[in-house]
């Protein structure tokens, strides 16, 4: 058997980790709530006893002003000691790491008090930043010393400094955001100084034993940041000053240059890592779209890095790293870069969760204890939010059949994976499949079951998750051969003509819109599709997106602009997209008819006649569920889900939330 490097212990000051996967900092939404510090142990527990070698918290602030919302997620007085021991104890008990990460927002803050080095407003918030004087910074440099002090007294195994994405050391940092004349501003040497004097206080205060982490920008994807110079200079000032650990990361959250969502291909940013890892000693961590254990070792093994830090995957999966030590990667659930649940919550004021892992942050609320009497239990129906009531079930020693008419199982998400950038959907359902195969889950694949099939079969429980199908419209001339549905379009079965018109601007309509104008579904290399992400957004290049393949033209019947049901963390990336790609959007239709002209449409100012060689349909969908009623009637317990249950709004994560809660209840 091949030793994995990624399976090596590695020494971090006087910390021994036993492997090289470090979960990432990620906010989840209960920093600032002490009472739910029980759900928030039993979170980190869980990844620890996945084997995550070391976890990093969410974002504790030092003090008030580097609060990130108002709601404070503060650590700065000794009474919030026992709320975090919950935490080192419950992570500790299952032999995992845990440093406590410390943020400051600066003018990242969402609050109407933030502070900068300078008064300059950040283009992603609304507030201008009040410029902190020079007592202010030697207090802020104190605030550290004593979060890190509350820290080891918590028993935390060390700190972490955040210092990169642009929050509050970034904007001292940078020319962009700084621009004081004092000792604190003007050349890099002054503008390092925060940073320096902070972590010279934190390993003051650490000792020499705790692990001292300092996120550092990779690169920074903003005008006016760092240069490559620059982080090489700082890298190793950092290191002579303490640091023993440097996790990258990359961009500043104000950069127009995706650098998580699942456009960004995997390990995008790897080159750039591979520079900061070259100029210093100690451990360094990568970061960003690193979602398989593939890349993860391949990064590792070439010595690119010496660590691996993911956050989402350990929300999709928190045994992710017991699973790839132990030759069982093939039953990972890979995180889809889809943001929906985990950062979009975050920044909604929600508590986070997982899209393909709803158990996230509600681990009380699901138990792993087996039934003492199996049921025989039928799923009709392989979309997610079937294949998930059927591994939860099938977890707790039911015995599942899946019924499903198409030849393959995934559904809805099957057809999302054809999306430029959506390629991880596909991957999420080959593992998700392996772990129900190998939890002995049966499937009955390529044939529609009838009531009658069911009602003869002696299933205890029926789970209807036969999803949706899409919705005929009412339009004259609807039957045309060039109308078509996003099914069509999506699956590859029919390839649209040179001028498309897209009716419906939903998610699906804006991925469709996407599909049809993107030359990169066409099966490229992931190195040709990293060299046109790259190009695409202008990295270490010129911006210059790829042409259009098609002419294509958006509509919808309601007025105001496209694409606000988008997530918010992503939403920006495909509208940027659709705009590279010149596709044209038309809002306040009335579809009036289709003919050998095209179709015909009135807005508000003229009627018009759209010519068009394929008229797609994505106009949302209805409930497919007709064998509720006669398993019902036929006196089987019926549970319906999903699409099935309602498809107004239907979106993956509720359908796999529903499934899966219910498949642990049975
Ligand atoms: P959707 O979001 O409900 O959008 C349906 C679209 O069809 C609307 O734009 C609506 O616009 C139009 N429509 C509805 N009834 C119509 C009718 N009778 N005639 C003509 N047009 C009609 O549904 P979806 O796009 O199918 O997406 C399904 C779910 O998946 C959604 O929850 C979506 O958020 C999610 N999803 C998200 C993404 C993403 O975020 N990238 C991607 C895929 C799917 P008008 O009423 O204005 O005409
Ligand atoms: Fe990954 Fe999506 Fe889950 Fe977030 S919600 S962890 S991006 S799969």
């Amino acid at each position: 058997m091949t030793t994995l490097y990624s399976a090596t212990p590695i020494q971090i000051g006087g910390v021994t980790l036993p492997n090289r996967y470090v979960m990432g900092s990620m906010h989840t939404g209960l920093e600032s709530k002490p009472e739910h510090f029980d759900e928030l142990a039993r979170y980190y527990a869980e990844r620890a006893k996945g084997g995550a070698g070391l976890i990093v918290t969410g974002g504790f602030a030092p003090n008030y002003a580097g609060r990130m919302k108002d709601d404070p997620c503060t650590f700065d007085s000794e009474d919030q000691i026992d709320a975090h021991r919950k935490i080192t104890s419950a992570v500790h008990k299952e032999n995992g790491k845990i440093i406590l990460q410390i943020l400051h927002a600066g003018r990242y803050g969402y609050h109407s008090a933030i502070v900068a080095p300078s008064a300059i407003r950040s283009p992603i918030n609304r507030d201008e930043p009040r410029a902190l004087d020079e007592q202010e910074i030697l207090q802020t440099i104190e605030d550290y010393a004593k979060t890190t002090e509350l820290a080891i007294k918590a028993g935390y195994d060390g700190v972490e400094i955040m210092a990169s994405e642009g929050y509050l050391i970034s904007q001292f940092l940078a020319n962009r955001t700084n621009h004081r004349e004092d000792s604190w501003g003007g050349r890099l040497s002054n503008r390092a100084k925060l940073a320096l004097e902070i972590v010279k206080r934190v390993r003051h205060t650490l000792g020499e034993a705790p692990i001292l982490s300092y996120r550092i920008s990779a690169i920074e994807l903003v005008e006016g940041g760092l240069e490559e110079e620059d982080i090489i200079w700082l890298a190793t000032q950092l290191e002579k000053h303490g640091v023993n650990c440097l996790a990258t990361g990359i961009g500043w959250h104000e950069a127009t240059v995706p650098t998580i969502a699942a456009v960004v291909p995997h390990a995008a940013f790897a080159d750039v890592i591979t520079k900061v890892k070259a100029a210093v000693t100690i451990p360094v961590t990568a970061s960003n779209r690193i979602n398989l254990p593939s890349t993860a070792e391949k990064l590792l093994a070439s010595g690119q890095a010496d660590l691996i830090s993911m956050a989402r995957p350990f929300l999709a999966d928190p045994y992710f790293v017991k699973k790839a030590l132990t030759q069982q990667s093939e039953k990972i659930s890979v995180c889809i870069g889809c943001n929906q649940a985990c950062l979009d919550h975050y920044f909604t004021n929600e508590t986070i969760s997982c899209l393909v892992n709803p158990r996230v942050m509600r681990e009380n609320h699901f138990t792993d204890s087996i039934v003492t009497t199996p049921k025989k239990i039928a799923v009709v129906g392989g979309g997610v939010a079937g294949l998930a009531a059927a591994l939860e079930a099938a977890k707790r020693g039911h015995h599942v059949t899946i019924f499903e008419a198409e030849k393959q199982l995934g559904g809805q998400f099957t057809l999302a994976a054809n999306v430029p950038g959506k390629s991880d959907y596909a991957l999420f359902l080959q593992g998700y499949i392996e772990q129900l195969r190998s939890e002995g889950v049966i499937f009955a694949l390529g044939k529609k079951v009838s009531a009658d099939n069911l009602i003869g079969s002696a299933f205890d429980e029926v789970i209807i998750a036969s999803g949706i199908r899409s919705r005929q419209l009412d339009i004259p001339g609807i039957d045309d051969p060039r109308v078509v549905s996003y099914t069509d379009i999506l699956s590859g079965n029919i390839e649209a003509g040179k001028n498309v018109l897209i009716i419906g601007a939903g998610g699906i309509g804006h991925d469709v819109a996407l599909y049809v104008s993107s030359p990169q579904h066409k099966n490229h290399s992931e190195q040709s599709t990293l060299a046109a992400f790259r190009k695409h957004w202008g990295i270490g290049q010129a911006r210059a997106p790829e042409n259009s393949l098609r002419n294509v033209t958006m509509l919808k019947r309601s007025t105001g602009s496209f694409g606000k049901s988008l997530g918010k963390t992503t939403g920006w990336i495909l509208r940027q997209e659709l705009k590279d790609f010149n596709v044209q959007q038309i809002a306040g239709v009335t579809y009036k008819k289709i003919d050998e002209e095209g179709l015909h449409i009135d807005t508000d100012q003229q009627s018009t006649i759209l010519p068009a060689d394929t008229i797609i349909v994505c106009a949302g969908q209805e409930s497919e569920n007709s064998l509720t009623k006669p398993l019902a009637d036929a006196g089987i317990s019926v549970h319906v889900i999903g699409g099935a249950n309602v498809a107004e709004e239907l979106d993956a994560k509720r359908a796999i939330a529903e499934g899966a809660t219910l498949g642990n209840k049975l």
